[in-house]
């Protein structure tokens, strides 16, 4: 059954009333760090999550809990810094704001199961990965020196990428839709309102992917007998636990890692730098490539904010990359890539586009 919903209003109320229940007498006592935990939730209006979810829940059988509650008590888990599911659910049991600020009664608070079906309910696919788990071996990627950058993709691919995109059906739905949805209505549009991401009609808008290590190694099983046969290494099929991961180069701790890289698109010009676009792509994926889509996307799908300035490190000194921006009349701030393949895309660029009006300083963009 669908779930009783409440408004911002009612969990404020629910909140004052239990703490007043269960902090009132005195026995229990809120230290400083709770004060802060306190007042964030206070603010925080999450009262349209069911509403953003409706079609993700079913109406007949047991009455689901407001997904708003299980949002909250969520991000009350990571601003705890709890890491598990299992050891937050015991926290739950334990402590009584914990329980009270997710916006549940103290004693009635959900198990395990709960916080896994509402997090199914985000992901609108019926597998849980995207690649198959049956694949070929790849090959490693290339890693670099110590802090630089890997050398720009060859042109021709991000052009034609840029052309089969084109092609795409730009509003096509993606597993994460639901995700996106919550994360833009809830917290990026009220940072629009309160202006933290500046002035939205001409955003800078930077963008870089950071590693996220899901395992140490990578996790696969061989269906080939060629180890023993001595032939090292195969590129046989294999079966892989996590096949939207895979090995990438980590060029700050110069090192390779298994798992994604987070491609994030960041307000540059406002006081906090909040993130307005996070997009996970595999490791292996070069940040060239991972701009190409997450720009498109983003153009897509927030199209009442304009995009004035885009501010981009080395590894995204591509000439197809400044093309895109200058045709949609965006600034290009792209630092030079000195391992670049073929061409250099700012040699190429003042070729092309003489009278920019950039100045070009040592190793960038002013
Ligand atoms: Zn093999």
């Amino acid at each position: 059954m669908l779930p009783l919903v409440r408004s911002h209003q009612q969990y404020q109320s629910f909140v004052e009333q239990q703490l007043r229940i269960h902090y009132g007498n005195g026995t229990l006592l809120f230290v400083a760090k709770d004060w802060s935990l306190v007042k964030k939730f206070w603010i925080t209006d999450l009262s349209c999550t069911f509403r953003l979810l409706e079609g993700a829940f079913p109406c007949r059988g047991p009455r689901s809990i407001d997904p708003a509650d299980l949002l909250r008590s969520y991000l009350l888990m990571l601003q705890v810094g709890e890491p598990s599911i299992t050891e937050w659910v015991n926290q739950l049991h334990r402590c009584p704001l914990y329980a009270i600020l997710s916006g549940f009664e103290y004693g009635k608070t959900p198990g395990v199961g709960t916080f896994y079906h509402f997090f199914k309910r985000l992901w609108s696919h019926t597998s849980a990965n995207l690649s198959p788990k049956l694949r070929l071996n790849r090959k490693k990627v290339k890693g670099g020196k110590k802090g630089e950058k890997a050398p720009t993709k060859a042109y021709s691919k991000i052009a034609n990428l840029m052309a089969q995109l084109q092609k795409r059906s730009a509003t096509k739905p993606q597993p994460f839709d639901r995700l996106l949805v919550l994360f833009q209505q809830q917290f990026l549009t009220v940072s629009a309102t309160l202006g933290l991401l500046g002035d939205t009609n001409a955003l800078s808008i930077a963008g870089d992917g950071m590693p996220l290590q899901t395992a140490t190694q990578v996790r696969n099983k061989r269906l080939c007998n060629c180890r023993e046969l001595g032939i090292v290494p195969c590129r046989c099929y294999r079966i892989y636990s996590q096949p939207d991961c895979d090995m990438g180069w980590d060029s700050y701790r110069n090192r390779y890692f298994f798992g994604y890289h987070l491609y994030t698109f960041v307000a540059a010009d406002s006081p906090y730098d909040l993130p307005l676009y996070p997009r996970l792509q595999r490791a292996s994926r070069h940040d060239a490539t991972s701009w190409v889509v997450s720009a498109r996307e983003f153009v897509e799908r927030f199209r009442e904010y304009t995009w004035d300035k885009a501010i981009l490190d080395a590894a995204h000194d591509a000439l197809p990359i400044y093309q895109y921006l200058l045709s949609r009349k965006v600034k290009p701030f792209i630092d030079l890539n000195l391992r670049s393949t073929g061409s250099k895309g700012f040699a190429r660029m003042t070729s092309h586009f003489p009278l920019l009006g950039f100045r070009f300083v040592k190793r960038g963009w002013r």
